[in-house]
């Protein structure tokens, strides 16, 4: 009886989570808050569990008495908007025989694409290899939406865990929304990095390079997503691309690079002020009441060789971001080139040598960059300059 109450709720979340306007999920408009209200509609009297919640993921499942293995797993993985990049449900056979059950998921999705793809490698969940995954792709809320559906079969261990007893058997459904080169962001607050006019206005790099390092999951949304999807296909992997002191700085070190922005005292006061300070539970980089921004020097001068700028010192040095630049070798580079070099003299300003943390801090310069190596080689950037500096740090996640 108990069974059959759990498969009618499951029956109602399911149908109202994905034929309210569309037959599928969908991203954009799906936020952590939706998925916090499906699970507390699914009522009180039954066994669901939350078995993961962060800033980057839930996950839930209902537990049957006695049995640790969780059959309806749900898990969706946010940006740093709170909008799901990753979701990921998997269904338990029950009575139907697996392939009964793969078959119906298989005809939901062939209504959307009549060429679905065989995946070579399907990918991992739970440390098991899936079995038979095809590729969807759908469209749906004016967004190409990748599905991958598997069948999957996890071993059940003995108590000691040294014997296999049997099997899970089930089939994952992976919905991600597609890659596209348009979601590397090159404008944005105003500031256009493509735009010819970024020459007269240097200091426009720098605010926009000082977004990027405080909102990088927001600017580099498709590294992103492929890091989360890679850690939830290899969820034994060590290297946890996805990890938040990764793709977040820690309180001090954003409070010191807020101290650069223009509108520095209204953020500081807001974020770390008295006020905020009776809100949340750190206990530092409060600001002074007579705080003052600080400086960034833009300065101009020939230079040596193929050098286009150089910086000098850095900010928890010198207590100031100056960068001098040639201004007619800059002018002569592309947009892409100039932005590049601009990112690798910033981050000599956060105290970030040549040979760390990959391609932005060679010691040499190429003839020429695209927009894609400026895009690959800051996404690098950001998330080792992030981790180095987050070192036994309180990491800022919570919007605050
Ligand atoms: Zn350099």
């Amino acid at each position: 009886m108990k069974k059959l109450w759990i498969a009618l709720l499951f029956t109602l979340c399911f149908t109202s989570l994905f034929s309210q306007n569309d037959k599928v999920p969908f991203f954009e408009e799906f936020s952590k808050k939706d998925v916090f209200k499906i699970y507390k509609g699914l009522g009180d009297d039954v066994p669901w569990v939350i078995l993961e919640s962060s800033k980057n993921k839930f996950q839930f499942s209902y537990e049957p008495i006695g049995n640790t293995f969780k059959p309806f797993v749900f898990t969706y993985h946010f940006n740093n908007d709170d909008k799901v990049i990753l979701e990921e449900i998997l269904y338990p056979k029950n009575s139907n025989d697996l392939q009964q059950l793969f078959n119906k998921e298989k005809i939901k999705y062939e209504e959307f694409d009549s060429n679905p793809e065989v995946l070579k490698d399907g990918g991992t969940f739970m440390n098991s290899p899936l079995i038979g995954t095809i590729k969807y792709t759908i469209s749906t809320h004016n967004q190409n939406t990748n599905v991958h559906l598997s069948k999957c079969r996890v071993p059940k261990y003995n108590k000691k865990g040294t014997k296999i007893r049997g099997y899970y058997e089930g089939v994952l459904i992976r919905k991600y929304p597609q890659s596209k080169t348009s979601l590397m962001i090159t404008d944005f607050v105003g500031i256009d990095l493509k735009s010819e006019d970024m020459i007269y206005d240097i200091k426009n790099y720098v605010y926009f390079f000082l977004h990027q390092i405080q909102n990088p999951t927001l600017l580099h949304i498709r590294q992103f997503i492929l890091d989360a999807e890679y850690d939830a296909q290899n969820p034994n992997s060590y290297e946890n691309k996805s990890a938040t002191n990764k793709w977040y700085l820690n309180y001090e070190d954003t409070h010191t690079i807020k101290k650069y922005e223009l509108n520095h005292i209204r953020n500081c006061e807001y974020y770390f002020g008295d006020k905020a300070f009776k809100k949340i539970e750190h206990k530092q980089s409060v600001c002074p009441s007579n705080s003052i921004p600080k400086e960034i020097k833009i300065e101009y001068r020939n230079l040596d060789d193929d050098a286009i700028a150089m910086a000098i010192g850095n900010i928890f040095e010198n207590d100031m971001i100056h960068i001098v630049i040639d201004s007619r070798k800059f002018k002569n580079a592309s947009p892409s080139k100039r932005a590049f070099v601009m990112w690798h003299e910033l981050y000599h300003s956060l105290g970030v040598k040549h040979g760390e943390c990959g391609p932005l801090m060679f010691p040499y310069i190429e003839k020429n960059y695209t927009w894609a190596d400026w895009d690959n080689a800051s996404t690098e950037a950001v998330k080792c300059f992030n981790e180095k500096r987050n070192y036994g740090k309180k990491v800022s996640v919570e919007k605050i």
